[in-house]
């Protein structure tokens, strides 16, 4: 369990990692992880979001799996958000009924202001074209690997972006990472773990030319003010490891 005291002002060696966007907690002290479930949650986390990933959907959704998402929402503290759900053209069901999927589940997030976690392939058109009439709450879609020009689009639609910084990287994905503005960001290990969060922040500072502790501190103020309607019942917590 990660420790973590309020008293006003964190003290930058306090400030923890960030996983944004994982699907395995790991045990690494001074890190905050929020593990994607499929529904239920079936894995140990100490925070988590939950939805249905379109690739793993074979029908519309049903009405119980739709409140399994809202009850987790309501009365789950430790449930910070809906998703991963969202588009993928290069697997699934068609377009049209991830769309319908998607829609459900971006209906539920309405409904209960939570934050939306997105994922996102070959199905950008669509994305902003929902974001117009859907977004009622805070959206971001993780994993980008796009180039800049995508990403400002995205950023326009006050849709916020995270990612995962490797030691090899593409440079259209490095030009993006370089260029992306720092309060729309977060820093993920996904399903890739042979790079730590750790390592991916080091990386990631390096990249932007500024210290490590300042983009922890820049990284917690981002997933606490995305994550505010639930964090709320964290923050001034006083907690011990267990
Ligand atoms: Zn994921």
């Amino acid at each position: 369990m990660y420790s973590y005291i309020c008293l006003g002002m964190t003290p930058f060696s306090d400030i923890p990692y960030i996983d944004f966007h994982t699907h395995r907690r790991t045990d690494q002290s001074g890190t905050i992880c929020v593990v994607s479930m499929n529904g239920v949650p079936d894995r140990q986390a100490d925070y988590f979001t939950s939805g249905y990933h379109p690739w793993w959907l074979e029908d519309n959704l049903s009405v119980s799996q739709l409140a399994v998402l809202e009850d987790l929402y309501t009365h789950n503290k430790d449930c910070l958000g809906i998703g991963e759900c969202g588009l993928d053209a290069l697997r699934g069901l068609t377009l049209e009924r991830q769309e319908e999927n998607f829609i459900m589940q971006l209906e539920v997030a309405s409904r209960c202001g939570a934050p939306v976690i997105i994922h996102c392939v070959r199905a950008f058109d669509r994305l902003l074209r929902l974001a117009r009439t859907h977004r009622k709450t805070p959206w971001v879609v993780h994993g980008f690997v796009r180039n800049k020009m995508l990403a400002r689009q995205v950023l326009d639609q006050g849709i916020h972006l995270s990612v995962a910084p490797a030691v090899k990287m593409t440079p259209v994905f490095a030009e993006m990472l370089a260029f992306i503005p720092l309060q729309n960001v977060f820093l993920e290990t996904d399903s890739e773990h042979s790079l730590s969060i750790d390592r991916r922040y080091a990386i990631f500072a390096d990249l932007r030319g500024i210290g490590i502790d300042l983009l922890k501190d820049r990284m917690f103020d981002n997933f606490k003010s995305f994550f505010a309607a639930k964090w709320k019942y964290h923050d001034g917590w006083s907690e011990q490891s267990s």
